[in-house]
């Protein structure tokens, strides 16, 4: 046995996992045939967050540029688009240099190189070594596949030419004058929102009637109307037929069958992502499927003994800390001594766009298929000092429990900078906080976190600010 622990995919599932088992003892092998980081830290979430940063800092100075109601004067702004995404890329080696560094220091074995499933217990890893491209055969005790996922492609529209995928819009050569979203979930929104700030025109095209369909109507109403205030077009239940004979424009057409075509530099396809399923012999293993998804069962053991698998492969919701969370689990289970299951109370989940959206678990409706008896209740933060002086007076915290033990079972805001709610939203869950927890805590003031005790006080029935 070459290792006890092999893991395929150096993604947050799989490093998380690696560093995690290695520092239980178990002799740990990881094998990343791109880059390790995976998704979230190359192509997903970081360098996704760096350039809606460096959007919002471009947009803010633009808007200084014009009469302000701060009184901030400043002369026109330009952008170095080739500095700016060096300076995103630096945020990403650095985080990615990080992760090979944490690695090493815990012990855990690096292979560059892609995996190629033999059996349960073999692997073949190619890769480029010193004497040139060579195969290397691992057997291991136990297998933890976590691929990851990748860019779910259009029939209509292919990746190719100017019809692009997240991963090429967050490494722009320049930014395009005109660019066409397909897809208004949160990677479209987030993308197509930073575009526009960094000057493109941007059109969002959406099959569904609301843009982020995934969330409440409520929670997407703010969101549409920063779309429209910042000048972004959104066309609702259109259909993508593809690009015109032209190639330079995408045909659509709308739920009363009129077709039109919109003029586009670039076209992202933004319509989800699907496990990376295929191509390194997960077939040879015959395990149970669910749909594309691999199936696995609270502690992520597969169908077969000693094969375990993590992260986006595994099924909804695709998010990395749900990757990390599954494979610091699988790890402890694997060193031995943990009978831990995947059961989380709280799985938040952030959209970050303008404003951002955050949601941890039940809202009303979902309380409600559920079969739950909840009450609910909002506060709005333009009755939050802080919210006020952050110029984000928009949007609200809404918080959801249940009516007989005021248990809180939901937490949904959405507002100026409330991705730093979803800590306090998931532990008061995780904890089994009741209203009168969080009612009763003292929050500092002036912090949006106030809301927060806002909301809980307004649901008791004696909201004091509102
Ligand atoms: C634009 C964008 C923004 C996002 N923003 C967020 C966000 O804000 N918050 C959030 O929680 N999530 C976000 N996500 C989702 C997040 O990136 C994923 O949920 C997360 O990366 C999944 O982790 P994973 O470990 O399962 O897989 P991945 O991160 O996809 O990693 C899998 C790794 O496995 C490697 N691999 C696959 N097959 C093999 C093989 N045969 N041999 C060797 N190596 C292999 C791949 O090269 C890859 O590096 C975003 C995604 C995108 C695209």
């Amino acid at each position: 046995m070459d290792t006890q622990l092999l893991v395929i995919g150096g993604g947050p599932g799989g490093y998380i996992a690696a560093i995690r088992a290695a520092q239980l003892g178990v002799r740990t092998t990881l094998v990343e045939g791109e880059f390790l980081g995976g998704t979230c830290l190359n192509v997903g979430c970081i360098p996704s967050k760096a350039l809606l940063h460096l959007a919002a800092e471009f947009d803010k100075a633009q808007r200084y540029a014009a009469d302000n109601a701060l009184g901030i004067r400043v002369s026109r702004p330009s952008l170095d688009a080739a500095q700016a995404i060096r300076w995103k890329d630096g945020v990403v080696r650095r985080l990615t240099g990080g992760v090979a560094t944490l690695l090493r220091k815990h012990g855990a074995e690096v292979i560059d190189g892609w995996a190629e499933i033999v059996d349960g217990k073999t692997v073949d890893v190619r890769g480029q070594r010193p004497g040139g491209m060579q195969t290397r055969r691992i057997s291991c005790e136990h297998l933890l596949l976590a691929p990851g996922s990748v860019p779910a492609a259009l029939p209509s529209l292919p990746f190719g030419g100017r019809v692009i995928s997240s991963t090429e819009a967050l490494s722009p050569e320049a930014i395009p004058d005109k660019l066409l979203v397909v897809g208004a979930g949160y990677i479209g929104l987030e993308l197509g929102i930073a575009y526009r700030k960094l000057g493109a025109e941007v059109t969002v095209v959406e099959m569904l009637p609301q843009v982020l369909p995934a969330f409440d109507a409520e929670l997407a109403r703010p969101v549409a109307a920063s779309l429209r205030r910042l000048g972004v077009t959104v066309h609702l239940r259109s259909t993508v037929l593809g690009l015109n004979d032209a190639g330079d424009a995408v045909r659509l057409r709308d739920e009363a069958g009129a077709e039109r075509e919109i003029a586009a530099d670039r076209v992202l396809v933004a319509i989800g992502r699907r496990p990376r399923t295929e191509g390194w012999g997960l077939e040879r293993l015959q395990l149970d499927m669910d749909g594309r998804f691999i199936r696995v069962d609270s502690q992520c053991r597969t169908s077969m003994r000693n094969v375990w698998a993590i992260g986006d492969a595994t099924g909804e919701p695709m998010l990395a800390h749900r990757a990390s969370a599954q494979g610091e689990m699988v790890a402890e289970i694997i060193a031995g001594g943990s009978r831990r299951r995947f059961e989380p109370a709280a799985m938040p989940a952030v959209v970050f766009t303008d404003p951002e959206v955050v949601v941890v678990g039940h809202s009303p409706a979902e309380a409600e298929r559920a079969g739950l008896d909840c009450i609910h209740a909002h506060f709005p933060f333009s009755a939050n000092g802080r919210a006020l002086t952050l110029e984000g007076g928009e949007g609200f915290v809404r918080v959801v429990a249940r009516r007989d033990n005021h248990l809180i079972v939901g937490w949904q805001a959405v507002g100026a900078e409330v991705s730093e709610l979803a800590a306090a939203f998931a532990q008061s869950i995780e904890m089994g906080a009741r209203l009168e927890d969080v009612a009763g805590t003292i929050h500092a003031h002036p912090t949006l976190g106030e809301a927060v005790q806002e909301a809980a006080m307004r649901a008791l029935g004696h909201s004091l600010n509102v």
